[in-house]
Order: C-alpha cells, then sequence, then structure tokens
C-alpha cells in the first residue's frame, strides 16, 4: 500500500491531523491500537479561558477559541454529533484565602472572571461556605462521540488499522518509510505517552503526567454548568457525571489507584447534597511536558519523519490550531508558530 502520510495514533491529535490531511486531499494510512486508557478516551473535554491556582489567562486563548469554535462545529456537523457546548464554570471557592484571590482577580478587571449576584443559588444541590465565583465562557468538546465518529468514517475507507504499531519495523530510506507492506512519504507521530519512547524524539523534554477521573449517575446535578471544588464536575450524558482529576509525575502504572476514588469519594460526600453512585474510575497518562508548550513538525535530520504531541492538560484546544499549522507547513510550507516548532530542540534532537 502506498500513501503520502502514515500517522500514528487516533487520539485528538491524531483525528484532527488526519481530518486536515483529507481536507489537503492527501493520502494517508492511520495506525491506532484503540488503547482504552488513553488521554483523550477518558477526558472530560474541558476548555477554560483561565488557568492555574493564579487564575492567569490561557496561553493563547484568544486565538485558539477564535480557530477551534468554528472548526468543532464543522467537524461536529460533518459527524453528526453535537462536538463542542458553550458552558459556565461555577468556581466554589475552597478556602477563604481562594474566594479573596478570585475577587481580586475579578477587581483587576479580568476577562472572562465573574461574581455572580446570587450566592444561594445551588443550596439545595452543593455545600459551600464561601461562594462562588464564574467563569464564563468555558466550552465542553465531546470527545467520547467526536473519535469514534470520525474513527468509523477512517475504518469505513479503510484509512485506519487497528493494531499495535512497532518502531522496530520502522525502516526509513530518508526518500520514503517502510513500514510492514507500508510505503509513505512521511510518517507523523500522534501517538501521546508513546512518543516519549521513540528513539527518534525521546529527547523531546516530555513530562508525562498520570491523571484519574471517575463517573457517577446522579439525577439532580444541572448539566447546564460545569461545577468545581478543587475538581471539576461535569455533565457527559442523561444523569451521568464526570468528576476529576489529579496530576502525578511520579507514577509506577497508569491504573486508577484507591487514594483516589477515596479522596473523590470524600470530596462528592462533603460536597454534594444530592445522592450519587459511582459507575466507572479510569486512568491514563497525559503526554505533557515542561515547557508546557505543544511539540509539533519534522525532525530536523529524518526530515519526512514528524510528531503532533506534547498537548498536556490541554488536548481539546490545542490540536486543532495545532494540526491545522502542521496541514498548511505540509502542503504550502507556512511557518509553525516558533513556541510550538520542534525546530526549538534542534540541538538535543540531533544528539
Ligand atoms: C484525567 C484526564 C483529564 C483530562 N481532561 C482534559 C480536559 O478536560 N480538556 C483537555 O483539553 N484536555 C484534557 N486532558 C488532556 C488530554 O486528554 C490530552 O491533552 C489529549 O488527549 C492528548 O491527545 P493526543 O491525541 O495527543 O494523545 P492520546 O490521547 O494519548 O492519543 C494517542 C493515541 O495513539 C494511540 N497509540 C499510542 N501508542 C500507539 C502504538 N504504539 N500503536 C498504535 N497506537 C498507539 C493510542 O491508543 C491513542 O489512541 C485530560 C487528560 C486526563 C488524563
Amino acid at each position: 500500500m502506498q500513501v503520502e502520510f502514515l500517522i500514528i495514533g487516533q487520539g485528538i491529535s491524531g483525528t484532527w491531523l488526519s481530518y486536515y490531511l483529507q481536507k489537503a486531499n492527501k493520502s494517508f494510512l492511520v495506525i491506532d491500537n484503540n488503547r482504552e486508557n488513553s488521554a483523550s478516551r477518558i477526558a472530560a473535554g474541558i476548555v477554560s479561558p483561565v488557568t492555574g491556582r493564579r487564575i492567569v489567562k490561557t496561553w493563547m486563548i484568544d486565538e485558539l477559541l477564535a480557530f477551534l469554535i468554528p472548526a468543532y462545529t464543522e467537524l461536529g456537523r460533518e459527524l453528526g454529533v453535537n462536538a463542542i457546548e458553550q458552558k459556565s464554570l461555577i468556581d466554589f471557592h475552597p478556602t477563604p484565602q481562594m474566594k479573596i484571590a478570585f475577587n481580586e482577580r475579578v477587581k483587576e478587571n479580568a476577562e472572562f472572571l465573574f461574581q455572580p449576584e446570587d450566592r444561594q443559588l445551588y443550596y439545595d444541590i452543593f455545600s459551600y461556605d464561601f461562594g462562588f465565583g464564574e467563569v464564563n465562557p468555558c466550552y465542553i468538546v465531546n470527545l467520547k462521540e467526536i473519535i469514534p465518529a470520525w474513527r468509523k468514517i477512517l475504518l469505513d475507507n479503510a484509512q485506519l488499522l487497528e493494531e499495535d504499531f512497532e518502531f522496530d519495523n520502522l525502516k526509513n530510506t530518508n526518500k520514503e518509510i517502510h513500514y510492514k507492506n507500508i510505503h509513505a512519504e512521511k510518517i507523523i507521530f500522534c501517538d501521546g505517552m508513546s512518543s516519549a519512547q521513540n528513539p527518534l524524539f525521546k529527547n523531546l523534554p516530555f513530562a508525562l503526567n498520570k491523571g484519574e477521573a471517575i463517573l457517577i449517575e446522579s439525577a439532580n446535578i444541572p448539566s447546564s454548568h460545569i461545577f468545581k471544588k478543587g475538581m471539576m464536575l461535569t455533565s457527559i450524558d442523561n444523569g451521568l457525571h464526570w468528576i476529576g482529576s489529579n496530576y502525578l509525575w511520579d507514577f509506577t502504572d497508569d491504573k486508577p489507584s484507591e487514594q483516589f476514588r477515596k479522596q473523590t469519594e470524600s470530596l462528592l460526600n462533603n460536597w454534594l447534597k444530592v445522592p450519587f453512585k459511582i459507575v466507572d474510575h479510569n486512568a491514563a497518562i497525559r503526554p505533557a511536558n515542561i515547557e508546557r508548550r505543544p511539540f509539533v513538525g519534522f525532525h530536523p535530520i529524518d526530515k519526512n519523519m514528524g510528531i503532533l504531541n506534547g498537548m498536556g492538560t490541554k488536548g481539546c484546544s490545542l490540536a486543532p490550531f495545532f494540526a491545522n499549522q502542521l496541514t498548511e507547513h505540509i502542503v504550502s510550507a507556512k511557518g509553525i508558530l516558533p513556541e510550538a516548532d520542534i525546530k526549538r530542540f534542534t540541538k538535543i534532537l540531533i544528539r
């Protein structure tokens, strides 16, 4: 089989890259092992304009939102799914100090942050002592439907192989990539945490990070907002809600932990006034990195081998934007944003 591009991985990065290459009339084959606990399969899909304990504006959020809202809307229309939904985030202040910090940020006239009037609005559902602020607008990307729907199209078009990719079977003549019976002009790795072991890209400053999420059933939690008190709680389906997450840099496996389950159950017992039942618990490794900026572009020596990775905690907002940049780079040699271009690591990549 002869294609222009071999793409490894169909998480949110591989989904967007294959989508844009399709739009650009490029031929490709995706290899994805359909790993149940990949980051894209267990993420909540939240896009927030602010981030961190200091509630600062998310990197590049204006450009990202301007790009991703129409992009997901169009993708959803093509796939027949509701791909993106706008919601505001109700941030219950966990401590008086956090309340002061939030209100200080509102006084600084921070965009996206509000102090709603009705402090008792959620008293029937949640316990909270220090009031709440609002972050608006936030978005939920419907990963649960987008990824399988795009996968089905790729499978129907014989553009996806469901198997493990093994680097040892890859041969690169520098003119062409050979993998088993597949011949491609270029290969692009969108394989999340696996790239941290890839002989070509493992020197990039990956800082893999484990995160867990729990699914609960509760008929009484409104789906109108994302709620936060230490963790995020968001509705994903009729009466089904996602709660997470933790950020572990020091971990020995990618399995759900008893500790997280206990911690989350205790938080829910203290926070929710309505009944709930835990129905699932998942864990995945985030392809995070030290700089918190994506890894995009082609290897400085093996120029036909590329990467779209390093999405960290923000794959839903970064992946469409940078998959499009990488496609434009391929099609019309347009530059990749220097902060994301792996050119910045040329010295360590040529070692
Ligand atoms: C608990 C948790 C909550 C999160 N919440 C959010 C959120 O709310 N919003 C947000 O924007 N981000 C969130 N994230 C981060 C987000 O999940 C990641 O940024 C994003 O999913 C990374 O996507 P990716 O496609 O680059 O990698 P991945 O999702 O890891 O996808 C890689 C794909 O490659 C496949 N693959 C890997 N190796 C091989 C191989 N050797 N052969 C074949 N196939 C292979 C895998 O099966 C997978 O399908 C969360 C992450 C976690 C863990």
